[in-house]
C-alpha cells in the first residue's frame, strides 16, 4: 500500500509533468474506479473536460489536483508560478485515492487503451503553450480496484492554513476535511499533536495511524519510527512523557524524509509511479518484514505480532512491553 513518501513521490511528478494543462478528454473505461464520486462517470466527464490543471497538493496520503474553468475563448494563459488559480476562479479538485495498488502515469501520446493493463481512467492532456511534441495523457491505473478518482468541492480549512504540501489556497476537498496535517506539513502545531497524543487512552500506534490525529504515518513507518524511538506499539499515550512524544514523531518525519530521499530519484521523467509493496526503501527498513532477523541495534531477533488485523514488528529488547500496556 503506498504511504506518504510514494504518495508525495507521484505529486512531485504530477506537479511536474500535469499543471497547467487543459483536460481534453476523459474516459472512464470502469464505472467502479469512480464510485465516490457523486453524480457518476457521466458527471465525472462533464466536470473535468474543459478544466485547467492547477497545484498538485497533499495532505497525508490523500492527493489532488485543483481545477478551475478554462475561459471559452481563452487565448494563451500561463499558470501562476504556485499553480494556484487566478483568484475569483471556482476552483474545484480531482482526488486521487491510491487504494492498494493505484498508479497515476503520465505520458507523453496515446498507448490505444486496450495495450494498457488495467486501466481504469485516462485523462487527455493539452500540451503546455509552445510545447513541442504531442499532448500527454494521465492513465489512473489500477489492478485491485481499491482506489478511486472523483471531483469534488472545497471547503476552508479549519486552521486556515494551506490545504496541503504543493499550495498556499486555504481550501481542502470536503471528503479529506477530517484529516489532521501530516508530519511533513510546514502547517503543522507539533507541539500540540504531542500533547493531544499525550491526552488520548490508547496505545502508541493506534494513535499515530488515526488520521484524525496525524496523517501519513501507515503501518510500516508506524512500526519503524516506534522501533528508532525505543517504544513498544502498546505503550499507553498517557504515560507518555512529552519528550518521548516528541521522539516518535521526529522518528516518523525522519523515516519518511529518508524514504522520499531515495524514491525521489528513481523516476523517469514521464513517468509517475506508484509501485504497491515492493518498495524501493524496503531494503532500508530496521524492523518491519524482518520477522526473526537481528535487530540492527542489538542483535535480538525481529519479532512479529499480530495487531489491529495487520502485522506489527518490534525488537523484543529494544521496545520492552510496557505495564499496562494498551492493546
Ligand atoms: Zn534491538
Amino acid at each position: 500500500m503506498p504511504e506518504l513518501p510514494e504518495v508525495e513521490t507521484v505529486r512531485d511528478g504530477l506537479a511536474r509533468h500535469v499543471t497547467g494543462r487543459v483536460v481534453t478528454g476523459v474516459e472512464v473505461l470502469r464505472d467502479y474506479s469512480v464510485r465516490r464520486h457523486e453524480g457518476g462517470p457521466e458527471s465525472f466527464r462533464g466536470q473535468l473536460v474543459g478544466q485547467r490543471v492547477g497545484a498538485a497538493v497533499r495532505r497525508g496520503k490523500y492527493l489532488w489536483l485543483l481545477l478551475s474553468q478554462e475561459p471559452a475563448h481563452a487565448s494563451v494563459r500561463s499558470p501562476l508560478p504556485d499553480g494556484a488559480a487566478p483568484a475569483g476562479d471556482h476552483v474545484t479538485a480531482l482526488m486521487a485515492h491510491l487504494g492498494m495498488s493505484g498508479q497515476l502515469l503520465v505520458r507523453s501520446g496515446t498507448a490505444a487503451v486496450d495495450k494498457v493493463p488495467h486501466l481504469r481512467v485516462r485523462l487527455e492532456l493539452s500540451a503546455l503553450p509552445g510545447e513541442p511534441g504531442t499532448p500527454r495523457t494521465l492513465d489512473f491505473v489500477d489492478q485491485r480496484t481499491f482506489g478511486h478518482l472523483s471531483v469534488t468541492d472545497l471547503a476552508p480549512t479549519p486552521d486556515d492554513g494551506p490545504g496541503g504540501w504543493g499550495s498556499a489556497l486555504a481550501e481542502i476537498p470536503e471528503p479529506a476535511a477530517h484529516i489532521a496535517r501530516d508530519l511533513l506539513d510546514p502547517a503543522l502545531r507539533r507541539d500540540d499533536l504531542a500533547r493531544a497524543i499525550r491526552r488520548r487512552r490508547t496505545g502508541i500506534k493506534r494513535a499515530l495511524l488515526d488520521q484524525r490525529l496525524v496523517s501519513g504515518v501507515g503501518n510500516i513507518y508506524a512500526d519503524e519510527a516506534l522501533w528508532r524511538a525505543g517504544l513498544h506499539y502498546a505503550r499507553p499515550t498517557d504515560t507518555l512523557r512529552l519528550a518521548e512524544a516528541h521522539r516518535v514523531l521526529d522518528a516518523a518525519e525522519e523515516v519518511m524524509r529518508e524514504a522520499l530521499a531515495q524514491g525521489g530519484t528513481s523516476f523517469d521523467e514521464l513517468y509517475v509511479n506508484v509501485n504497491g509493496q515492493s518498495g524501493y526503501f524496503s531494503r532500508s527498513l530496521a524492523v518491519y518484514g524482518r520477522e526473526g532477523e537481528a535487530c540492527t541495534r542489538c542483535g535480538a531477533l525481529v519479532r512479529r505480532d499480530e495487531f489491529m488485523n495487520r502485522s506489527s514488528y518490534t525488537c523484543p529488547v529494544c521496545q520492552k512491553v510496557p505495564r499496562n500496556a494498551r492493546w
